[in-house]
């Protein structure tokens, strides 16, 4: 079956062309796919506009529109084992992390389902008996979303899901390397019953599909996860016409280590905060800062624990983390650390490729951290994107917070003390969008996301993560009209 889908059926890509998809674990053939190119996105985003101002979805009742996102919901349980599979053939991810995330996927589904019909709008009182003044939620329109590598379900799912409580239709290209859950979750929307037209999908890179995506002037928002350069040029293009825009971008996430804290928790966590699926995470805890008193037992413990991290492909039983994405990508993070090198810092473990044959096959980069680094080193400032945790110190709480907020991302950080009055100022004085105290990684549905600075613009998830896909419309209804003769004419 081909994998591009326009106005409830599936075609090839106009020009004919298909891309190759191998798993980055060892470089085994995945899948042969549909490249899509202007000409899908064209008949994609005319399909949309049509299902959008004549369909029937942005009419429907919003409590049914929920009710098919709950249908969703099952059905993603009922294919777990399949979606699972193909993501972590797509992403080298570990199985039972493709596993847990179509378990988030499906929670996303089922928060968003309940909580469609919800805050229709509100009544305000003007102070005038004769007029009735009412708030009211609308669709935003046609939205086109871009999503990354890292997470491919779940990043589609955090803008499908509430887009479609809403009532918008919308237009959804993949990252070109991870398409295959995108075309699983648009089979399962079309099962659930979601009408021609409203759901559109064009595998394709960001030149080719996501550019003319983003500029096409029939769409009324784009929402776009990826990187921040790539986020910039989104927001630029979207500009030309004026586009409701949502970004959620990179991070530089601070993990910040009071001498007071429990300490065996912190250390395990600081390994799950930087290199759970090898850091290729948005909200990574890739910048250790440290209480100074407690710097060096706690860094040669970091260390110890990272370098026998088991790394292995996605169905090996024995391995804890995966590859990267890409040779590519492992070469970006190859020059990161090797930046670092050249800045001064020390590498503790890690740094170079594993030279275990068995994983020659893929692009694996093992567990590194760089010490003695320091806030004025760009590999404290910049996104690796990989296994990398920079080490730096800190001797006061203000210090603390003034190195954590100093980069220019604010997307999370986390705090480790058992002052719970510290732990509040810190979580305030940080500015990221999300903040763990005594935890790291944790997202819930039912809470927002997104960042601060650099790291984006607007929220996912949460009553704002549906509010983005909502216009609202102010409805002034004078019930006794009557001249008011502000002017003098007409008598
Ligand atoms: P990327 O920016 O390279 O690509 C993201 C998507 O944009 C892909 O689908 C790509 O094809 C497309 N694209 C590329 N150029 C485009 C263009 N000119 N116009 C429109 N679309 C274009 O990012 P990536 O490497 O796929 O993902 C990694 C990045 O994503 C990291 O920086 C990470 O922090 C970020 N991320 C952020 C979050 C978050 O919630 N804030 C979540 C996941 C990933």
């Amino acid at each position: 079956m081909p994998e591009i889908y326009v106005d409830g059926r599936w075609r090839a890509a106009a020009s004919g062309e298909t891309r190759t998809i191998r798993c980055p674990a060892d470089g085994a053939v995945v899948a042969e796919v549909d490249e899509g190119g202007p000409a899908d996105v064209d008949a994609a985003v005319a399909a949309a506009r049509a299902a959008f101002d004549q369909g029937p979805w942005p009419r429907t009742p919003a409590a049914e529109r929920g009710d098919l996102l709950l249908r969703v919901a099952d059905l993603l349980q009922r294919d777990r084992a399949a979606i699972a599979r193909a993501e972590s053939l797509d992403t080298g991810k570990r199985l039972v992390e493709s596993e847990a995330d179509v378990d988030d996927v499906t929670a996303v589904f089922r928060h968003v389902g309940r909580v469609a019909a919800e805050d229709a709008g509100r009544v305000v009182d003007t102070g005038r008996a004769d007029v009735v003044s009412r708030i009211v939620h609308e669709p935003v329109g046609v939205c086109a979303m871009v999503t990354p590598w890292n997470y491919p379900l779940l990043q589609a799912s955090w803008k499908v899901a509430p887009a479609l409580a809403a009532g918008c239709t919308f237009v959804l290209k993949p990252s070109e390397l991870t398409p295959s859950t995108s075309v699983l979750l648009v089979r399962l929307l079309a099962e659930a019953g979601l009408p021609d037209g409203v759901a559109g999908l064009v595998l394709g890179t960001g030149p080719a599909v996501g550019g003319p995506l983003v500029e096409d002037p029939r769409v009324d928002m784009v929402s776009f996860t990826g990187g921040l350069a790539t986020g910039r040029s989104v927001m630029a293009a979207a500009a030309s016409t004026v586009k409701k825009v949502a970004l959620e971008l990179g991070g530089k996430n601070p993990n910040v280590v009071f001498a007071d804290a429990d300490l065996e928790t912190a250390v395990d966590m600081a390994l799950t905060a930087v290199f759970l699926h090898s850091g290729q995470v948005c909200s990574a805890g890739a910048r250790l800062v440290v209480e100074e008193d407690i710097h060096d037992a706690f860094v040669d413990e970091v260390v110890a624990r990272a370098r026998r991290i088991r790394l292995g492909g996605p169905f090996d039983p024995e391995a804890e983390t995966g590859p990267l994405i890409s040779e590519a990508h492992r070469a970006k993070v190859e020059a990161y650390v090797e930046r670092g090198r050249a800045e001064g810092a020390v590498v503790r473990c890690g740094g170079s490729r594993p030279d275990d044959p068995a994983l020659a096959d893929g692009w694996y980069y093992p567990p590194t951290v760089l010490d003695g680094c320091d806030r004025t080193m760009a590999v404290t400032q910049e996104e690796s994107f990989g296994p990398v945790l920079t080490v730096e110190t800190f001797a006061t709480e203000d210090e603390a917070v003034a190195i954590a907020n100093d980069s220019p991302y604010g997307l999370a950080g986390a705090v480790w003390t058992s002052d719970a009055g510290r732990a509040e100022r810190v979580a305030a004085g940080l500015r990221m969008g999300t903040v763990w105290i005594n935890d790291f990684h944790p997202y819930v549905p039912q809470a927002e996301w997104g960042g601060y600075k650099q790291s984006g613009v607007g929220r996912e998830l949460g009553r704002a993560g549906i509010d983005e896909y909502r216009e609202t419309k102010h409805v002034w209804h004078n019930i006794a009209p009557a001249p008011q003769h502000w002017f003098g004419g007409g008598s």
